[in-house]
């Protein structure tokens, strides 16, 4: 017997857990993982090393044609390259926000996760996946958490890491972001009418999974 298609929209605000809790949820469920954030960071990524500016115009017209990204073993590949930790720096996450509010960039991406999301069982989280890319999709979440906690998860994560982080500086930077991705003209960060929200504020990333995966399965 083969097994019905289904796909799970998760969208919500930088830092929420979004992808932590997708990765679990994936694996735990037996199907793909994918982080349209990651695409939007390669794109950035490219970008600032091609020194193309931020808008535009015929050289991002030309790159985004001979670009190509993929999911691998849950790796993210750029043009063959594995770029999983070279997508995560402030910079390009800068990058990745910056290039995320372009139409021909959203238009190359867009298309491609419908693809990646049309033929097999998914996960998908982002911005503006149950609003646009997988308006279908069978199951949507918008997952929540306060700016405040947000940060402070981000600034624990770095700290870990044995990175340098200022706490106000990481505030500074989700409030920066959550702006950018709520106003900008195309497919702005909003819930869609038909998701459920979860606010993580309060929740551990097990308490998520679980809800999120009792849910689907009944
Ligand atoms: O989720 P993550 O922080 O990795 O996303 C990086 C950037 O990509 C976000 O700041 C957002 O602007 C953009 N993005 C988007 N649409 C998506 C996923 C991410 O605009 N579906």
């Amino acid at each position: 017997m083969t097994q019905k298609l289904f796909r799970i929209a998760v969208d919500g605000p930088s830092g929420a857990g979004k992808s932590t809790i997708a990765k679990a949820v994936a694996k735990r469920l037996g199907i793909d993982y994918i982080d349209t954030g990651a695409m939007y960071r390669a794109i950035g990524l490219k970008m600032l090393r091609l020194g193309i500016p931020m808008e535009e115009g015929p050289a991002l017209t030309e790159m985004l044609a001979e670009t190509e990204i993929d999911f691998a073993g849950g790796n993210v590949f750029l043009d063959g390259e594995m770029v999983n930790d070279r997508i995560r720096t402030p910079e390009v996450s800068r990058a990745a926000s910056d290039c995320s509010a372009l139409g021909s960039v959203r238009g190359k991406l867009v298309e491609l996760q419908r693809k990646m999301g049309n033929t097999k069982s998914v996960i998908m989280d982002g911005r503006d996946i149950g609003t646009n890319v997988l308006t279908d999709a069978e199951y949507k979440f918008f997952l929540t958490a306060s700016a405040e906690e947000r940060a402070q998860r981000r600034h624990r994560e770095m700290v870990e890491k044995g990175q340098k982080s200022d706490f106000n500086e990481v505030l500074e930077q989700i409030l920066q972001r959550d702006y950018n991705d709520s106003n900008r003209a195309l497919n702005p960060l909003r819930k869609a009418d038909d998701a459920e929200e979860i606010d993580s504020t309060h929740m551990s990333i097990q308490d998520v999974v679980d809800y999120i995966c009792g849910k689907v399965c009944n």
